[in-house]
């Protein structure tokens, strides 16, 4: 069975799905992450945590980071000639980006390449990646993304290594508030961490997403903390292609 999955990824079967990000203001949709998946070959998907741990040690992951950007691209010049905006579309990076000096140029021509402006995308680097030793490489590639036009978020915040050394140094544009605040909003302690951390981004000109957002109770939590955005089960799961443009679309008759 393993043998098989390590097979299946290295023909490359991958899906990309979107799960929508909803504006907490309007309730309407404002971008979404694209997900890696991986055909399973009998219709079913199976998800990242399965296959990704393997290609971060063979170093294969960042070959899959820009593949899934590739598609993303591709993905969204596609519903461009629906007349459907699906941007900005978030896209995952392995830690192991910071280790290729070249690592926003490549990026960047794939983006170039397709089209896309710049400003549909954004570059999502977990900060749990962001070791101490690793802090020079993480600011210099999310500085040089962000000179190129690209959008930048801090991914999994509050459960890695976040230090107020690494927000004062390191530029961008949009926190992720981990899941874990998010479930523990029942918590006094768990909501002075994330209403704080709301004003404290948006001292820094970044905007807040949270993560995991499934109950009534969440929702009105992470709204009344002032989060600009939410991402969860609550609103949607994460979709294929096809399943968000129906959603984009819908969302523009709303609009309309
Ligand atoms: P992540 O970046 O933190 O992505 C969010 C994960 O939370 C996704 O899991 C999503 O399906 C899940 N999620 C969203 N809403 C809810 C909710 O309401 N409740 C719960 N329980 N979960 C929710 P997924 O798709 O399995 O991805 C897992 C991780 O795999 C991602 O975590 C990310 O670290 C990694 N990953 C996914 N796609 C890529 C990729 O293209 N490149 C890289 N390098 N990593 C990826
Ligand atoms: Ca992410
Ligand atoms: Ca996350």
């Amino acid at each position: 069975m393993e043998a098989e999955r390590t097979r299946t990824a290295e023909a490359g079967v991958f899906q990309v799905w979107y799960q929508p990000q909803v504006a907490l203001e309007t309730g309407a949709l404002c971008g979404a992450e694209a997900l890696v998946r991986l055909a399973d070959g009998r219709g079913g998907v199976i998800p990242p945590a399965e296959f990704i741990p393997e290609l971060e040690r063979s170093g294969r992951i960042t070959e899959l980071d820009e593949t899934v950007l590739r598609t993303v691209c591709a993905d969204l010049r596609e519903a461009e000639r629906h007349g459907v905006r699906l941007g900005p579309v978030s896209v995952n990076l392995s830690r192991l980006h910071l280790g290729r000096a070249d690592a926003a140029e490549r990026l960047a021509a794939i983006v170039q390449e397709s089209g896309v402006p710049e400003r549909e995308l954004v570059f999502e680097l977990t900060e749990t990646a962001a070791h101490s030793d690793e802090t020079d490489e993480l600011e210099r590639l999310l500085g040089r993304l962000r000179a190129m036009g690209f959008a930048v978020s801090l991914d999994d915040y509050g459960i890695g290594f976040s230090t107020l050394k690494l927000l004062a140094d390191m530029p961008f544009d949009y926190l992720k508030l981990d899941r874990y605040f998010v479930i523990r909003s029942e918590t006094p302690r768990a909501r002075a961490i994330l209403e704080s951390t709301v004003r404290l981004a948006e001292r820094l000109g970044a905007r807040t997403v949270a993560e995991g957002v499934e109950t009534d109770e969440q929702l009105a939590f992470v709204r009344r903390a002032g989060c600009f955005a939410a991402q969860g089960y609550y609103f949607f799961r994460p979709l294929p292609f096809a399943g968000y443009l129906r959603a984009a679309r819908a969302q523009r008759r709303r609009e309309e």
